[in-house]
């Protein structure tokens, strides 16, 4: 099966092959306490960083819920800014740690409005921390996370961003962004197995950890046994083979020239997509690791037309929330992207839709073809 799905991502052969490896007990052995700091030094890379970061294993919600067991303090209030399902979901493991969830909703097809933060951070900032989600993955939308992150910073609130399907693939400068914490996992553009979630900390969030008068109500998702205790760098048996697996993805991607190569591939996908009469779901901010798509009139939900695919040999992506059956999404996102499987894709959405009786403006294989002559010396 090609797998164009908006995570998991397909997964190199290489990287599965790294896998495979058992070399040596990483309780022990501390050699591979050296490799597995060196596999967090090439994360940074992906982020343009020097600050700490570590990986705690466990998919990549596990270091949503961490980050608001480490950082927050029962009874804080905590802006929880969102524009789509994953934003919203934050609420929840506020909640559950006794916090108060203060919400600023944004338009579901639109990145976040900044005049509209400024004008209700203006009449309301008592936040210790502020939740947002940097690639909304269920609408397509990539939102500016330097502007948000940065005005958050001038009212002395600490930023956790969820960049779960925009690390390795969107352009993130941890430092410059302001960012104080940035999770993400391993199954999305960096496409290695699921199972590692990434962390990264600003001193003002390792020193407001340090600084709380309740204890971490936790041990798992503690942060500071990862990065400051004698426990670091994994306070439980670390899982050997996946972190084999990520050292190969990270390779793969850090020679490329992968911001580029998301936004180009973004473009095109869009460009063939729009001109044969289809319309996106996001109106702006629209991301360059996935495209989401309305369904075209006669096409019921969005089940009808994976499962033809799926016969064809190709899995993409249905809708989230209330859009799981009105979407279809292509996630243009890490090893999924080559030139071969996207004229797959287009060609098979065409078949697709001719099977289904459902009209498209032109070809969805030509547009493609042509789009990327257009870009072809930029890739
Ligand atoms: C994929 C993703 C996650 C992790 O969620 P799963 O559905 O469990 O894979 C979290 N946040 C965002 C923005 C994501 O895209």
């Amino acid at each position: 099966m090609k797998i164009l799905c908006a995570g998991p991502t397909s997964i190199d052969k290489r990287v599965l092959d790294k896998m495979s490896l058992s070399l040596t007990n990483p309780d022990l052995d501390p050699n591979y306490k050296d490799f597995y700091k060196s596999v967090e030094e090439k994360y940074k890379k992906l982020i343009n960083t020097k600050a700490t970061s570590f990986f705690i294993l466990g998919e990549a919600i596990i270091t949503l819920e961490a980050s608001i067991c480490s950082l927050m303090e029962k009874g804080e209030r905590v802006l929880v800014i969102y524009n789509g399902f994953f934003g919203e979901g934050f609420r929840e493991y506020i909640e559950n740690f006794g916090g108060e969830a203060v919400a600023f909703k944004g338009d579901f097809r639109r990145g976040i409005n900044l005049s509209d933060l400024k004008d209700f951070l203006e009449r309301d900032h008592d936040f210790a921390l502020a939740t947002m989600v940097h690639c909304e993955t269920p609408s397509g939308l990539t939102n500016d996370i330097k502007s948000i992150c940065s005005l958050l910073k001038s009212y002395g609130i600490l930023s956790i961003v969820d960049s779960v399907s925009g690390v390795g693939g969107e352009y993130v400068d941890f430092d410059d962004f302001n960012i104080d914490v940035l999770l993400s996992g391993s199954q999305k553009c960096i496409s290695a197995p699921t199972g590692i979630g990434m962390v990264t900390l600003s001193e003002a969030a390792k020193e407001k950890i340090s600084k709380r008068k309740s204890r971490i109500p936790s041990y798992y998702l503690n942060f500071k046994y990862y990065y400051d205790s004698d426990l670091a760098p994994f306070p439980y048996t670390v899982n050997e083979n996946l972190i084999y697996a990520l050292d190969e993805a990270l390779n793969q991607l850090l020679d490329k020239d992968f911001v580029n190569l998301h936004k180009k591939y973004a473009e095109i996908s869009r460009r063939s997509l729009e001109s044969c009469g289809f319309v996106l779901y996001a109106k702006d901010h629209r991301s360059n690791t996935v495209t989401t798509v309305i369904n075209p009139e006669g096409l019921d939900k969005s089940e009808t037309l994976l499962e033809n695919l799926r016969e064809k040999g190709l899995a993409i992506s249905k809708g989230v929330g209330e859009i799981t059956e009105k979407v279809f999404r292509i996630g243009h996102m890490g090893h999924n992207i080559s030139y071969d499987n996207f004229l797959f894709l287009f060609k098979s959405l065409d078949q697709a839709f001719k099977e289904l009786n459902i009209k498209i403006e032109g070809s969805l294989e030509e547009s493609f073809k042509r789009e990327f002559e257009n870009y072809k010396e930029e890739i």
